[in-house]
């Protein structure tokens, strides 16, 4: 990214050789996710990230469908990018159908079947859920989508999803998943925040949210961040390069993690799938019972430990978790979550600190609880 802030800072719009060199960087990076994505680079268009490219995937298809159909069938554990989103289409006129999800925290085909109408002119499932790591189906949805159009001679129901979560360690082939829109962004893969990209299949209709100039074939309009595109197409191209080998590293040191967790503390669980089966491989969401996930969070925080209760979007909200809600989990469960996101610097040693940690943190405040006590304590357990 760097000789793109200083020695090459052309605009990617501009005529003259700086800015040329720009486009050329671009248009490599759009090539290089186009690649990934075993799409076309003119259905790439650069975002400021996830949270743009689902507005866009959803407002911007919903909008140019208006009189086609009202409907749209999304989940009910989509991130906020998704959810506020189809607030503002419901505010339009829209209807929103909100899938359930298992136990588990997955969505099933048969619910999404019933859920299918024939003014349904767009789907969002996202591919990989942030809070709690499970995949979803999107490739036997994108089929059975296929299908109704197919039977219903028709050219709907679009298919989103927000792949975000999931671009570090899954198959982002759009013609394996059958979806018309897909988002990426930089943050969640080790690269620049404040962008993504975004996949939308020829023939999608799409009106813009963003006006002004012509960039991103009229779709996006504002001057391109060009080191930011440049550091997004190197980022997944690692990423995906190293996502077997890693995969498999991140399942072993999870499934040592929950083990030991399991032996030194009572009344945890683990929630979404088992380790290893329809769950990222990075991602590790246990309740411990009767604690709070903001208290431990705070106290994880003071030896280093850095994770989230809930959502990390939501920490200012007492609310347990939309995800955890939707799973069907009681509050004494939902209220007590922590999210351990693992990653490429994440070793089995920090995963001992951890362990020699938490249990004493979790039998303090577990002690403090207002079940056990009638009261809150101030808390003492110190490094
Ligand atoms: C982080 C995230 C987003 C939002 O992306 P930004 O780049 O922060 O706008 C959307 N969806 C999912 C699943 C995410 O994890």
């Amino acid at each position: 990214m760097a000789p793109y802030w200083d020695k090459y800072f052309g605009n990617a719009g501009a005529l003259y050789a700086l800015g040329r060199q720009s486009f050329q960087a671009v248009e490599t990076a759009r090539k290089e996710i186009a690649l990934g994505f075993n799409c076309q680079p003119d259905t790439i268009v650069f975002t400021s990230g996830g949270t743009e490219g689902d507005n866009l995937a959803l407002i911007g298809v919903a909008r140019a469908l208006k009189a086609k159909g009202k409907h749209i069938i999304s989940t009910q554990i989509e991130h906020h990018a998704v959810l506020h989103a189809l607030d503002t289409l419901k505010a339009e006129g829209f209807e929103v159908t909100l899938l359930p999800v298992n136990s588990e925290g997955l969505v099933s085909l048969g619910e999404f079947k019933k859920a299918l109408r024939k003014d349904t002119i767009l789907v969002s499932v996202m591919y990989a859920n942030n809070e709690m790591g499970a995949i979803q189906p999107i490739a036997d949805i994108g089929r059975q989508i296929l299908k109704w159009r197919r039977e219903n001679n028709t050219l709907y129901p679009y298919f989103h999803t927000d792949a975000c979560q999931a671009a570090g360690y899954l198959d982002l082939d759009v013609e394996k998943l059958h979806v018309d829109t897909m988002v990426i962004n930089g943050s969640k893969i080790y690269g620049p925040k404040g962008v993504g990209a975004m996949y939308i299949r020829r023939g999608t209709p799409l009106v813009p949210m963003i006006y002004g100039g012509a960039q991103e074939k009229g779709k996006r309009a504002g001057t391109e961040n060009v080191p930011g595109i440049v550091g997004l197409a190197k980022a997944y191209q690692s990423v995906q390069k190293h996502s077997t080998k890693e995969s498999i590293r991140l399942i072993k040191l999870s499934e040592y993690f929950l083990n030991a967790l399991n032996k030194t503390i009572s009344k945890i669980q683990l929630n979404g799938p088992a380790i290893g089966m329809n769950r990222l491989p990075n991602n590790l969401n246990i309740s411990f019972m009767d604690v709070e996930g903001e208290a431990m969070v705070l106290y994880l925080d003071e030896f280093g430990i850095m994770c989230s209760t809930g959502s990390a979007c939501t920490s200012t909200s007492l609310e347990p978790s939309h995800v955890l809600r939707a799973m069907g989990m009681p509050y004494e469960y939902a209220h007590g979550s922590l999210r351990f996101t693992f990653g490429q610097t994440t070793t089995k040693s920090q995963l001992d600190y951890v362990v020699k940690h938490l249990p004493n943190i979790i039998a303090l405040l577990r002690e403090m609880s207002p079940v056990n006590t009638g009261i809150v304590k101030h808390a003492s357990y110190k490094k």
